[in-house]
C-alpha cells in the first residue's frame, strides 16, 4: 500500500509511480503467457579456473525477455514467484533450458562443462523433486553430475529434515549440491556441518566488503580453509577486480565467477567463449606434425 505522501514524491516520477502501482499485479499477470511464449531466456555465467584462466562451468539465470520492457533480472520477479509459488514451474523450465543445453554442446562435440541452476526452497515441499530432476536428466542422456544444484542459504529454515531426506536422495542419484550466497544468512556454520553440500559459494558481499580490510580478509581466508578442510570445492562469486582475484588466489580458491571475468551471456555468446573460441586457439598435435 502506498501513503499520500508517498504520492506526492513520485508525482514526478511516472515510471517509478507506474511500478509501484502496478508492478506486482503487472508481473503476475503476464507469467503464465510469458512462460507460454517462452519470454524466460537461459543466461549462462562462466566459472573460471583463476590460475589457467579456463572456463570450467557456468551458473544458469534466468531473465525475462519482455516485449515490451526489455530485458527483467530476476530481481523483479524471483521474489515474487517466490511468494506465489509460480516459481516452481519457472525454475523447471529454466532446468529443462540448461539440459537442452548440455545436450547440445555434447552433439556438437564439445567436452560439457558442470552447469548449475538455482532451487528455490519451494521444490522441497513435495516429495517430487528428485523424480523430476531424474526424468529430466535421463530425458536429456545427461550424466547427472553435469547438472548442479544450487540452494541458498534461505532455503534451509523450515523444513529441514525433508530438506535432508531430499539432498540425499538427490546425491544418491549423482546429482551435486551447491550453497549459494555463503556468509550472508544465519546458519551458515551449522549448515555447513550438517547438509551435504559439495561446493560452496562465497557470496560476492564476502568479497567486495571483505577483502579491503584486515578483518575482512581474516575471515575470508578462514572460511576458505574451512570449506577446504570439509573436502568442498569453493567458487568465489563476485570477482569484479584484479585484485580479487589474486587475493582468492592467495587464500588458495582458484575458481571465480564474477563480472571480471564475465557478465552473464546468452547462449550463443556462451558457446563462442566457452567451446568455440578454445578450439580455435587450440591446435591438435596431428596437424602440428602434419604441418611440419
Ligand atoms: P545468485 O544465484 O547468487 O546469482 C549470482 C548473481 O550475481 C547474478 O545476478 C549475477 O548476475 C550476479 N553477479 C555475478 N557476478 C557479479 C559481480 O562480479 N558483481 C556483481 N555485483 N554481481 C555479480 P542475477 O542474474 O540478477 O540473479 C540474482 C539472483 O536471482 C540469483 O542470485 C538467484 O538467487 C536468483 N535467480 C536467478 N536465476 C534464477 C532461477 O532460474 N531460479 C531461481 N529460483 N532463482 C534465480
Ligand atoms: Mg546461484
Ligand atoms: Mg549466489
Ligand atoms: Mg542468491
Amino acid at each position: 500500500t502506498i501513503k499520500g505522501s508517498d504520492l506526492a514524491n513520485y508525482a514526478f516520477y511516472d515510471d517509478a509511480l507506474r511500478q509501484r502501482l502496478h508492478g506486482e499485479s503487472y508481473i503476475t499477470d503476464q507469467m503464465y503467457s510469458a512462460l507460454e511464449q517462452k519470454q524466460f531466456k537461459l543466461y549462462l555465467q562462466p566459472k573460471v579456473e583463476m590460475s589457467s584462466g579456463r572456463i570450467v562451468g557456468a551458473e544458469s539465470l534466468v531473465r525475462w525477455q519482455h516485449p515490451q520492457d526489455g530485458l527483467i533480472l530476476p530481481g523483479r520477479f524471483v521474489p515474487l514467484f517466490e511468494r506465489n509459488g509460480f516459481i516452481v514451474r519457472m525454475d523447471e523450465y529454466v532446468w529443462d533450458l540448461t539440459c537442452q543445453n548440455l545436450r547440445m554442446w555434447i552433439d556438437k562435440g564439445y567436452k560439457p562443462m558442470p552447469v548449475s541452476v538455482n532451487v528455490s526452497r519451494l521444490h522441497f515441499n513435495d516429495g517430487t523433486l528428485t523424480e523430476k530432476l531424474v526424468q529430466l536428466t535421463d530425458k536429456y542422456r545427461l550424466p547427472r553430475h553435469l547438472l548442479e544444484l544450487e540452494l541458498t542459504e534461505s532455503a534451509f529454515f523450515d523444513n529441514e529434515k525433508a530438506l535432508i531426506q531430499n539432498m540425499y536422495g538427490l546425491q544418491a542419484e549423482g546429482f551435486i549440491f551447491s550453497m549459494d550466497d555463503f556468509g550472508t544468512g544465519y546458519s551458515s556454520l551449522s549448515s555447513l556441518r550438517d547438509l551435504p553440500f559439495n561446493i560452496v559459494k562465497l557470496d560476492r558481499t564476502f568479497i567486495s566488503n571483505g577483502t579491503d580490510n584486515t578483518r575482512g580478509q581474516i575471515v575470508a581466508r578462514n572460511t576458505i580453509a574451512l570449506a577446504k578442510d570439509l573436502n568442498m570445492k569453493i567458487v568465489a562469486e563476485g570477482v569484479e577486480t584484479l585484485d580479487h582475484a589474486r587475493f582468492l588466489l592467495s587464500c588458495g580458491c582458484n575458481c571465480a565467477q564474477g563480472f571480471y571475468y564475465s557478465q552473464p551471456l546468452d547462449e550463443a555468446a556462451f558457446e563462442v567463449l566457452s567451446f568455440i573460441q578454445e578450439k580455435a586457439f587450440w591446435v591438435d598435435p596431428q596437424l602440428e606434425e602434419d604441418a611440419r
